[in-house]
C-alpha cells in the first residue's frame, strides 16, 4: 500500500517547488517538514508584532514577465503570483573608506563607479557586457524546460537548437570562475575588491570560487527584471508555494520530522517518522542537506561506500550569527533596505564578523513592524567549531554581537538606544531551526574545483533537491533545482505542456 506518490522530505524553497510541480502534474504528493513553519532558511517567523525573515531579503524578477528567475517560472504554472515592492538603488555598500550605493540600474550603477574609480568604471563595463551576453544566451532555454536526466539531451536537440546555437561561444564560461573573466577584464583593485564582495553575497565565495554564469544571472536579472521585495516578506513566498501544493492537492505536514529513509533492495520505499509512523511511496526526495541525508537519514549501508566518503567530504561554507531587531523608527525618514557594511578593507571580506548583511524590510512594507517601528535582520558569517550551549553561551553570544551592532551604527548611529526586541542567533540557532549540519549555509564548491552533485543519487527512487545540487545557493538555484527533480519525474511532453502555458500567460 503507498500513501503517496511522492514524499518530499523538507519545505525550503527547493522542495516546495518540486512538490508543487509534482503536484500540477497529478502525482500525489506529501510534503514533511520538520518544523513548525514552513520554508525553511527562507521561513519568517513572528514575535510581539515584528514580522522577521530567518534568510533571505534580496529578490530580483518575483512578477516580471521578462525575468529568467525559476522560482516565478514554477509560480506561474501553478497558479500563484506575489505583491512585490520594486526598489533602487538596491542596497548600499559600507566600506572603511566609502559608501557606494549600488543600483541595479546599470547606467546608475556605473555613474556611482566613476565618481570612485573612473577607469574601474570602464573596466567593469566591459567585464559586464561580457556576463550579460551570457545572461542574453541563456534566456532562449527557460529552466522550466529542463530536467536531470539524460532526457535532457532530446529536450534540448528537439526544442531549442537556435538557442543551444546561440549558447556554444559562451561554453567555455559555462563551468569557468567569474575570477578569469575578472582578470582578463579588471585591473583596477577597488573594482576587483567589488566584484569579490558581490560573488561572496551571492555564493559564499569571493570571484575565483564563483562560477560565471550565477554572477551573469544576477547581473541580468538585477538590471533587467529588477530587485524586488515581496509584500509580507519571504513569508509571502512561502506561502505562495504552499498555496499551490495543495490547490493541485498535495499535502504539507508541519512538525513531521523523518527519522530515516526506507530503503530495500537499493530501492527507497518510503520514510520513517520521528514519531514512529512509516510513510510509503516509490519516490522521496529529500529537501535536506547533503550532509544530513547521507549522515542522518541513510543508515551508512545504503550507499556505496567511496560514493558516501566523498559525499560527506563536500566542503562547507560557515554559517551565521544573527541578530533580529525591533527598533524605533522615529526620525529614520530615509532610511533604506540593505547594507553591506565591510569593517576592515585590509582583512578578508570572507573572516568572520568583517563583512556584514543587514536588512530592514519594514522600509518597503510597513505591515512587518509596529506603527512608528522598523524590523531588522542584520547577519555575519561565522564558524560552527567552538559553539556549545555551556555556561559560557550567552555571554559569547552578545560578545559575537558587537560586530553586527558596529554595522549596523553606520546605518542608524544610536541604534542601540532603539532597540526595544532583540533576538541573538548563534550556528547553534541557525543548525537548529533551519534543520542543517553545523548551520552552514551551504556547499563551499569553489569553481574549477568539483561538480554540484545534482538531484540525482545512487539509490532508485531517492532524489535530492536544495542548495546542495546545483551552484548558486540561493532562491533561484534551489528553484532550479525543484524544476530540474520535478520535470526528471515526468513525461516530457507533460513539461512541454506547462511551457506552452507558461509562454501564453508571458
Ligand atoms: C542568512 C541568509 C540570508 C540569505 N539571503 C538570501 C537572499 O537574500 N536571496 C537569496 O536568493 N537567497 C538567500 N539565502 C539563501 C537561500 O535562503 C537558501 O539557499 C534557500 O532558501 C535554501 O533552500 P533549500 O531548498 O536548499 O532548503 P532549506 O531552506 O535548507 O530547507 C530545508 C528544509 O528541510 C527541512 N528538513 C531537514 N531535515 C528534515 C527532516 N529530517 N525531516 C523533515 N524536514 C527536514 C528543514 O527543516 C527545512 O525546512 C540566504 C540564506 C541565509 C541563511
Amino acid at each position: 500500500m503507498q500513501d503517496s506518490d511522492v514524499i518530499v522530505i523538507g519545505s525550503g524553497i527547493g522542495g516546495l517547488c518540486t512538490a508543487s510541480l509534482l503536484a500540477r502534474h497529478g502525482k500525489r504528493v506529501i510534503v514533511c517538514e520538520s518544523h513548525t513553519i514552513a520554508g525553511g532558511a527562507a521561513h519568517s517567523f513572528e514575535r510581539r508584532g515584528f514580522k522577521f525573515d530567518s534568510g533571505p531579503s534580496f529578490y530580483c524578477g518575483l512578477r516580471n514577465a521578462q525575468s529568467l528567475n525559476p522560482l516565478k517560472q514554477v509560480l506561474d504554472v501553478i497558479g500563484e503570483s506575489l505583491q512585490v515592492i520594486p526598489y533602487d538603488p538596491l542596497g548600499h555598500y559600507h566600506f572603511p573608506e566609502a559608501t557606494f550605493a549600488v543600483y541595479s540600474n546599470a547606467k546608475m550603477y556605473r555613474h556611482e563607479l566613476h565618481k570612485i574609480t573612473p577607469q574601474g568604471a570602464k573596466e567593469f563595463q566591459r567585464f559586464a557586457e561580457r556576463l550579460l551576453d551570457l545572461y542574453e544566451a541563456m534566456k532562449g532555454i527557460p529552466t522550466l524546460a529542463l530536467r536531470s536526466d539524460w532526457q535532457v539531451i532530446l529536450v534540448l536537440l528537439q526544442r531549442y537548437l537556435p538557442s543551444l546555437a546561440k549558447m556554444l561561444p559562451h561554453l567555455p564560461l559555462v563551468q569557468a570562475s567569474v575570477g578569469n573573466v575578472m582578470d582578463a577584464t579588471i585591473q583596477d583593485t577597488w573594482v576587483r575588491q567589488l566584484i569579490d564582495l558581490e560573488c561572496f553575497l551571492l555564493s559564499g565565495l569571493k570571484a575565483h570560487g564563483t562560477i560565471a554564469p550565477e554572477v551573469a544571472f544576477m547581473l541580468g536579472e538585477r538590471s533587467r527584471a529588477g530587485v524586488e521585495y515581496p509584500l509580507g516578506g519571504s513569508a509571502a513566498i512561502v506561502n505562495a508555494l504552499v498555496r499551490g501544493l495543495k490547490r493541485w492537492g498535495g499535502q504539507l505536514r508541519l512538525g513531521c520530522h523523518v527519522e530515516k529513509i526506507l530503503v530495500e533492495s537499493n530501492k527507497a520505499v518510503g520514510v520513517k517518522l520521528q514519531n514512529g509512523e512509516v510513510l510509503k511511496a516509490p519516490i522521496v526526495i529529500s529537501n535536506a542537506t547533503i550532509w544530513d541525508t547521507y549522515n542522518h537519514l541513510l543508515n551508512p549501508e545504503d550507499l556505496p561506500a567511496a560514493f558516501r566518503e566523498v559525499a560527506l567530504n563536500t566542503p562547507a561554507v560557515d554559517s551565521f550569527m544573527h541578530l533580529h531587531l525591533g527598533i524605533r523608527a522615529t526620525g529614520l525618514d530615509n532610511l533604506t533596505g540593505h547594507h553591506v557594511v565591510v569593517h576592515n578593507s585590509s582583512q578578508d571580506i570572507t573572516t568572520p564578523g568583517n563583512t556584514c548583511m543587514i536588512s530592514i524590510p519594514s522600509v518597503w512594507d510597513k505591515t512587518l513592524a509596529p506603527e512608528g517601528h522598523h524590523v531588522i535582520h542584520a547577519y555575519t558569517l561565522e564558524p560552527f567549531a567552538g559553539w556549545q550551549r555551556n555556561d559560557g553561551y550567552e555571554q559569547k553570544k552578545k560578545q559575537k554581537a558587537q560586530s553586527l551592532y558596529r554595522a549596523l551604527e553606520k546605518v542608524i548611529p544610536d541604534i542601540r538606544e532603539r532597540v526595544v526586541l532583540e533576538l541573538i542567533g548563534t550556528p547553534l540557532t541557525h543548525a537548529h531551526y533551519l534543520r542543517r549540519y553545523q548551520g552552514t549555509y551551504g556547499p563551499a564548491i569553489a569553481a574549477g574545483k568539483g561538480m554540484f552533485p545534482s538531484t540525482q543519487t545512487p539509490i532508485k527512487g531517492l532524489y535530492r533537491v536544495g542548495d546542495s545540487t546545483m551552484p548558486g545557493i540561493g532562491v533561484p538555484a534551489v528553484a532550479a533545482s525543484g524544476i530540474l527533480c520535478a520535470n526528471s519525474l515526468v513525461e516530457r511532453s507533460q513539461t512541454a505542456d506547462l511551457l506552452v502555458l507558461i509562454s501564453s500567460t508571458s
